[in-house]
């Protein structure tokens, strides 16, 4: 049997629902739809300061406003809540500890004032930042002082030496990195918490996702997630990255061209099939001419060998002219 399509859109509730967030949440959807799989909701939310209850309701309130219905989070009460990383902490601990047990991450006491001394060193010297690995092989002794000091650790994952990840992007095509080129990273900070990085491949993994469609600019994590896939054993999943949102002056897409969040164009009083119809075409090209589109049209006709590698350039006058057509 063919194993089932499961795709995620993972936001972190941190501020106004963004336009490109709204877009990635859409291409997964219609891929869900399209293949009769699955759309998981996940909120990133372990930026305990950024993150707000206020945020997440305006991310599903904007989502249930499009239309977008995801199929799975945790029950609450025949309603589907989204699964929130905040209460899957233990679930982290348990693969922290299964790393640290095998030496595949270590505790690190290193400050911050001493990681930015030796960050602007090697800047200094004309180098690319990066963990140094001191406290790789830490002696005991050292450890024990770094405790008595009262010294909060963080869990750095041991990155190998002299790897190349490459891997075939559905957007992008084929992309390579060398692990030379990434340091030690940090996966667990000094409170415990999870960093993105880790989180999203532990759940991504759990929650068996197959596809993970995301925006471009989490290109450059792709390979210290993948790192993480192959130290924990866990099978990788395929990439698509969707490209930028750029204002018609080219330039990255922010508030200085005018409103960003879903929210702020429901406010001016844009239709949510309108909207849609839109967000399809910002990046996605379908194969004739058509450009009015009903959901179950798009969903028929969306695939992601048609999703675009190029920026995709919001203009406020197709929006308009798609709109009026609702
Ligand atoms: N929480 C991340 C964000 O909102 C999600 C990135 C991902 O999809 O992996 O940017």
């Amino acid at each position: 049997m063919e194993q089932e399509l499961r795709v995620r859109f993972a936001p972190s509730p941190t501020g106004p629902f963004h336009i490109g967030g709204a877009r990635s949440a859409l291409f997964n959807w219609l891929l869900a739809r399209k293949e009769g799989g699955k759309l998981i909701l996940r909120i990133e939310d372990t930026d305990l300061e950024r993150s707000t209850r206020e945020s997440e309701e305006n991310i599903k309130a904007a989502l249930r406003w499009l239309g977008i219905e995801w199929d799975e989070g945790i029950d609450i009460g025949g309603d589907y809540g989204p699964y929130r990383q905040t209460e899957r902490l233990d679930i982290y601990r348990q693969y922290t500890k299964k790393l640290l047990d095998a030496g595949q991450a270590y505790y690190c006491y290193c400050t911050e004032e001493e990681l930015d001394a030796e960050r602007q060193q090697q800047m200094d010297k004309g180098e690319t930042p990066r963990y140094n690995g001191r406290c790789r092989q830490l002696s005991e002794a050292d450890r024990n002082r770094f405790i008595a000091e009262g010294r909060k650790p963080t869990v750095r994952f041991r990155v190998p030496d002299n790897q190349q990840i490459i891997f075939k992007d559905l957007v992008r095509g084929t992309v390579s990195f060398e692990s030379n080129g990434v340091g030690d990273f940090v996966i667990v900070k000094s409170d415990g918490i999870p960093v993105y990085n880790y989180a999203v491949v532990l759940d991504d993994a759990l929650m068996k996702i197959t596809h993970v469609i995301r925006a471009e600019e989490h290109l450059s994590n792709t390979p210290r997630q993948i790192l993480l896939y192959q130290a924990l054993g866990l099978p990788l999943p395929q990439f698509g990255h969707i490209s930028l949102i750029l204002g018609k002056d080219r330039t990255k897409m922010s508030k200085r061209h005018g409103a960003t969040s879903v929210e702020q164009y429901k406010n001016l009083g844009y239709l949510p099939e309108g909207i849609v119809n839109f967000l399809a075409l910002l990046g996605w090209a379908p194969a004739g001419e058509q450009e009015i589109f009903s959901p179950e049209e798009l969903i028929r006709e969306f695939s992601m060998d048609r999703v675009a590698k190029n920026p995709a350039v919001f203009d406020v006058d197709k929006l308009n002219h798609i709109n009026a057509h609702y």
